[in-house]
C-alpha cells in the first residue's frame, strides 16, 4: 500500500510535471526552429537575388555565362534574336539580273550559260554556282545538278542564298547529302531563324525533336508574353517572369533591349547549394536539436532511474518489513518453549512433594538448562539490537583460544549427550596467540553448535576441531545433517535469512551475529556444505604476529 502511494506521489509530483516541462521545451524548441528556418530562407532568398543579378550582369556583358540559358535581343518590339523570321530576301545583284531574267522566262540553256560565265568571272561564286545547279535541274540534268549542289555545300557551307539560308543546309539537302546534317543544325552550327530551323529539322527527320528548337519556343513566348513596363533605364538590370521563364534584361540603346533567360538548372544545382553553404545556419539548428534531444534524453534517464530506485527501495522495504514481522513471531515462539517448560517443571515440583530425589534433581536440571537457553536467546536479541544500533563493543584481549573453547565445549557436551548426540573432539591443546573477546567468541561457537544440532536431521554425530594453519587459528564444527544449497550459502549470513523449509524454530540471527563477531575480530566465517551431506562451519582468526 505504502509502496503504491510512493509511486503515485512520485508520478504526480515529479514525473508528470517533468513530462509537462519536457513537452513545453519541445514546443518552444520547435517554434524556435521554425523561426530560424524562416529567417534562413529569407536570407537565402535575398542572397540568391543578389548573386543571380551579379551573374546576369556579367553574362550580358560577356554574352556568355552559366546563368544564361538563352540570350535575346529585342529591337523596336520585335525579337531579333533568337530570330523568329528570316527577314526579307536580298535583291539579286545587278550582274545577275540577266541570268535571272533568262531563268524566269524558262530559257534555261541561256540561263545556264550566263551563270557559268558569272561563276568563271569569280564574282559571288556561290550565288553563280547555285544558278548553275538550279538551271541544270530544270533542264532535267539531275546528275550534273547534284554534283554542282554538292560542290556548293562543300565549298561554301556558311554562305547564304538570297533567302538567308546557308548553302551548307540547302545545297546539301538538294544533293541528297544529309548525313549528320540534323545534328549539325541542332548543335547550332548556323544561326537560323525559328522558321528556318523548324522547317529544316522537320524536313530532315519529322519524327525527331531537338532541344535546339527550345530557344525558338522561348523566343515565341518572349514575343507574346514579355511586356516590360516603360522604357528601361540605361545601365539598370531588370527582371521579369513569364510562363516557365525568368529573364534579366537591360536597355541596349534606344528602343533596344538585350537580356537572357535564366538557366534554372544551373541556379538550382550549382548556385543555390553554393549560397546555402556560404550562409550556413543549418548546422546551428542541428546542433541545437542535438543539445535539446540530449537534455530530454537525460531527463528521461534520470526519471527512469528514479522510478527504478524507488521500486528497488520499496521492494527492499517490503522485504525487510516482512522479515521483521517473521522475526518478531519467531522470537516469541522461541521464548515460549523454555518458559513453558520452566513453568511446567516448576509447578510439578511444587504440587507433587512425593517425588523422589532423582526425579526432583532431573527436573531442577531441566529448569536450569531451559533458563540458560532463555538467557542465550535474550542475549542474542539484545546483541543484535546493539549491533543494529552500531553500539556493540568488544573487549579484545590477546591470548590462547584453546582453553576457553575447550571449557565451553565441555559444558555443551552434557547437553548434547542428553539429546543423544555423539560429539567428537579434535582440539589442539594450545594455539598461537590471537586477539579475541571471549564472550563474543563463545557466543559464536554456541550459535554454530546450536545450528549443528538443529539441522542434523537423523544424524547424531557432530565433530568440533580446533587447529592452527597458515597464520590463523581455526575453529570448525561439522555435522552430517541437511546441508545448505549452494545458492543460499552466502545468504544465510544476512540478518533474518532462513533457508526455506529448514523448519526448525529460529529467527535468522545466529549466523548474522557470527559473521559480525568474526569481522570485528579481523577474521572470517567460512562454510562448506552439500545439500543432504552435512555442513562445515569454520571460524578463522588471524594470529597476532
Ligand atoms: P536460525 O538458525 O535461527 O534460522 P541462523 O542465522 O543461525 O538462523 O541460520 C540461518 C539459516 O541457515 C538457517 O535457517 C538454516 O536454514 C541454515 N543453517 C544454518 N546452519 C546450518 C547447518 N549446520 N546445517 C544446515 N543449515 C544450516
Amino acid at each position: 500500500m505504502k509502496f503504491h502511494r510512493a509511486i503515485l506521489v512520485y508520478l504526480g509530483s515529479i514525473v508528470l510535471p517533468v513530462c509537462g516541462l519536457v513537452w513545453l521545451g519541445v514546443q518552444s524548441f520547435e517554434r524556435q526552429r521554425q523561426a530560424l528556418d524562416t529567417l534562413r530562407a529569407e536570407k537565402l532568398a535575398a542572397e540568391m537575388q543578389t548573386r543571380e543579378q551579379a551573374s546576369a550582369e556579367m553574362a550580358l556583358t560577356q554574352w556568355r555565362g552559366p546563368i544564361a540559358r538563352y540570350f535575346f535581343r529585342i529591337e523596336g518590339g520585335v525579337v531579333v534574336q533568337p530570330a523568329l523570321a528570316a527577314g526579307l530576301p536580298d535583291p539579286m545583284p545587278p550582274e545577275f539580273q540577266e541570268a535571272q531574267r533568262h531563268e524566269d522566262s524558262n530559257q534555261s540553256e541561256l540561263a545556264l550559260e550566263a551563270y557559268r560565265k558569272l561563276f568563271q568571272s569569280g564574282k559571288r561564286p556561290a550565288l553563280a554556282l547555285r544558278g548553275v545547279a538550279r538551271t541544270l535541274a530544270k533542264l532535267g540534268r539531275a546528275e550534273e545538278a547534284r554534283t554542282e549542289w554538292e560542290m556548293l555545300a562543300v565549298k561554301y557551307p556558311d554562305e547564304r542564298d538570297p533567302a538567308h539560308r546557308p548553302y551548307g543546309i540547302v545545297a546539301a539537302m538538294a544533293a541528297g547529302k544529309t548525313d549528320g546534317l540534323y545534328e549539325k543544325i541542332s548543335a547550332g552550327k548556323w544561326e537560323l531563324s525559328a522558321d528556318q530551323a523548324e522547317y529544316f529539322l522537320a524536313q530532315l527527320d519529322p519524327k525527331r525533336t531537338s532541344a535546339y528548337l527550345n530557344q525558338f519556343h522561348f523566343a515565341r513566348a518572349l514575343e507574346e508574353q514579355f511586356r516590360p513596363q516603360g522604357e528601361p533605364h540605361e545601365g539598370q538590370l531588370y527582371r521579369y517572369a513569364f510562363s516557365d521563364y525568368r529573364v534579366f534584361y537591360r536597355s541596349a540603346g534606344p528602343d533596344r533591349i538585350e537580356g537572357l533567360a535564366v538557366n534554372e538548372e544551373w541556379v538550382r544545382e550549382t548556385l543555390r547549394p553554393q549560397v546555402e553553404l556560404e550562409i550556413g545556419g543549418a548546422g546551428a539548428v542541428q546542433q541545437e536539436a542535438a543539445i535539446y534531444g540530449g537534455a530530454i534524453a537525460l531527463v528521461l534517464v534520470v526519471l527512469s532511474a528514479g522510478i527504478a530506485l524507488l521500486l528497488r527501495d520499496a521492494t527492499r522495504e517490503a522485504h525487510t518489513s516482512r522479515l521483521r514481522s517473521d522475526f518478531v513471531s519467531g522470537v516469541s515462539h522461541e521464548l515460549k518453549t523454555p518458559i513453558t517448560l520452566i513453568r511446567l517443571y516448576g509447578d510439578t515440583l511444587i504440587e507433587r512433594p512425593e517425588l523422589g530425589a532423582k526425579e526432583r534433581s532431573d527436573f531442577y536440571r531441566i529448569i536450569v538448562r531451559e533458563s540458560e537457553r532463555l538467557t542465550r536467546l535474550v542475549n542474542q536479541v539484545l546483541t543484535f539490537s546493539r549491533v543494529e544500533r552500531g553500539v556493540e563493543q568488544y573487549n579484545m584481549e590477546v591470548g590462547d583460544l584453546a582453553p576457553a573453547v575447550a571449557h565451553m565445549i565441555d559444558d555443551y557436551a552434557e547437553y548434547l549427550q542428553t539429546a543423544g548426540f555423539t560429539l567428537r573432539r579434535e582440539l589442539a591443546e594450545s594455539l598461537p596467540q590471537v586477539r579475541f573477546d571471549a564472550t563474543a567468541v563463545l557466543q559464536a561457537v554456541a550459535n554454530l553448535l546450536d545450528n549443528a544440532v538443529k539441522y542434523s536431521g537423523e544424524s547424531r554425530e557432530i565433530t568440533v576441531r580446533l587447529s592452527s594453519r597458515e597464520g590463523s587459528a581455526v575453529f570448525e564444527v561439522e555435522d552430517h545433517g541437511f546441508g545448505i544449497p549452494t545458492a543460499e550459502q552466502q545468504k544465510i549470513f544476512e540478518r533474518f535469512y532462513r533457508v526455506n523449509g529448514s523448519g526448525k524454530g529460529g529467527y535468522g540471527l545466529g549466523l548474522f551475529l557470527v559473521r559480525h563477531i568474526m569481522t570485528a575480530h579481523g577474521g572470517r566465517v567460512e562454510v562448506e556444505s552439500e545439500p543432504g551431506g552435512g555442513s562445515r562451519f569454520r571460524l578463522v582468526f588471524p594470529v597476532v604476529s
